[in-house]
């Protein structure tokens, strides 16, 4: 391939810089993807956590179950040829001198910017600052959450039912420690995998041992200097040495108020992932991707935010070819995908599912919980979930890609650990 020095609807000039702020999945894969396209500028990652990148899905899974944290970090060495600034954290984005300012104080001017910021743990507004209470994030996170199963003899109250909350409540349970999820929804998951699957997933924890408290709400922490209860509206107290929250996420745009981008839960993008500015129009050469970014799905017609792995990395790269190419990229066009470990079942979701969808078992059954089962609106599928049916989903996969005629970025594993 040669040598691609421009950015896209950049001036030709030099130095060439591009900055990526995120150092996680979807910076890392703009990053390679960057390098793989030809760009052969400067490339400075920055990152606020001071750990070399690594991969969130096992930390709610291995990290809390395996004898020890296992290694999980993502290989961003040698191809990408950056200048990693770890441990800082972008706080301004000034779009007329183009600068990202740090927290240390350094500004970077950039060619081209590449907004990585995924997401953080929304707080329940009630939860004092206590031992034993944790959000799930980060890999300091799942290390203080791990010390304290360890340490655990009371019990587990995992706050809020999402994919996150069961992968903890189930890892709890590999643990042989008691748990209880506690959801203000009278289904978790519901609005996802519609109720049928929803309440599949409800029995699959009550027979591993995981209790449930549903439509119920936490009303406060009891304890001194560390949780002992977690009280519920009902007056019900649970017993629990650790309470974890897992009530969804917010994306990082604190960084962005002031810039001028157009924020509305997440970072507007148009459909080559470009980064829409106040007047409505593309920012020239910022795009973002990941968990922080909404953008114009050209096959659904209305804008998504996504929280899934193969998103970020699929969404990294389609922000690296749009920032080199510009239009003439593929419009972003992914279906959505994620896959979900839960009392040793994999669970994995493609596609959207909308109210009223008609559901079919297709292949095996909910019993022994191995199956597939199809989504269909006015007899047309539109999405697919299996238990422990990898290949059958992956086929299914495909189906929705060619039906869409998307040409869905192909997700390059090489930077992965899956
Ligand atoms: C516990 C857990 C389990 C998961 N399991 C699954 C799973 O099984 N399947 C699945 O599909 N998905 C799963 N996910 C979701 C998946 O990990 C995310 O979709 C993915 O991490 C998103 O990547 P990202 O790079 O967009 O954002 P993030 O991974 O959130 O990374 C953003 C990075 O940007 C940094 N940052 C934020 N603000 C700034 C700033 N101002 N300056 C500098 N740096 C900043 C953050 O510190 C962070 O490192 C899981 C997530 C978690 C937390």
């Amino acid at each position: 391939m040669t040598g691609v020095t421009g950015i896209s609807n950049m001036p030709p000039g030099s130095p060439m810089r591009i900055v990526v702020v995120g150092a996680s999945i979807a910076g890392i894969s703009a990053a390679r993807a960057l390098r793989r396209h030809g760009y052969e500028g400067q490339l400075i990652i920055v990152g606020s956590e001071t750990h070399p990148p690594y991969d969130r899905p096992p930390l709610s899974k291995q990290a809390l179950t395996a004898e020890s944290i296992p290694d999980m970090r993502l290989d961003a060495s040698g191809a990408i040829q950056a200048e990693w600034r770890l441990g800082a954290t972008a706080v301004e984005l000034d779009l007329e001198r183009r600068e990202v300012a740090l927290d240390d104080g350094h500004r970077l001017a950039f060619d081209g910017l590449v907004i990585a910021t995924g997401t953080t743990p929304r707080r329940l507004p009630m939860a004092r600052p206590l031992g034993g209470v944790h959000y799930l994030r980060t890999l300091d996170d799942a290390h203080a959450l791990r010390t304290d199963l360890v340490a655990a003899t009371r019990g587990v109250a995992v706050i809020g039912g999402g994919f996150i909350g069961a992968e903890v409540a189930a890892s709890c349970r590999a643990r042989g420690l008691p748990v209880t999820i506690v959801d203000a929804a009278p289904l978790p998951l519901e609005p996802v995998i519609g109720p049928e699957m929803a309440e599949l997933c409800a029995q699959v924890h009550r027979e591993q041992g995981v209790q449930l408290r549903l439509g119920a709400a936490v009303v406060s922490f009891e304890g001194e200097e560390r949780v002992e209860g977690v009280e519920l509206g009902s007056g019900e107290i649970l017993d629990a040495d650790v309470a974890v929250i897992g009530i969804g996420v917010v994306p990082v745009t604190d960084w962005l108020t002031s810039s001028g981008v157009t924020l509305d839960d997440g970072v507007v993008c148009d459909q080559w992932l470009r980064v829409l500015g106040a007047s409505g129009q593309p920012v020239p050469g910022v795009v973002a991707a990941g968990d922080v970014c909404r953008w114009r799905h050209p096959g659904y017609g209305e804008a998504i935010r996504v929280e899934h792995w193969e998103n970020a990395v699929a969404q990294g790269e389609a922000a690296a070819a749009s920032l080199v190419r510009g239009d003439a990229a593929a419009p972003y066009a992914a279906i959505p995908y994620f896959w979900s470990d839960q009392h040793g079942i994999k669970i994995q979701f493609v596609g959207r599912r909308h109210p009223g969808d008609e559901l079919t078992i297709v292949d095996g059954a909910p019993a022994d919980r191995r199956f597939a089962a199809e989504y269909r609106q006015d007899g047309r599928l539109v999405a697919a979930l299996g238990f422990n049916r990898s290949s059958r989903i992956m086929r299914y996969r495909r189906s929705l890609v060619e039906a869409a005629g998307s040409g869905v970025t192909r997700v390059h594993h090489e930077i992965g650990v899956q």
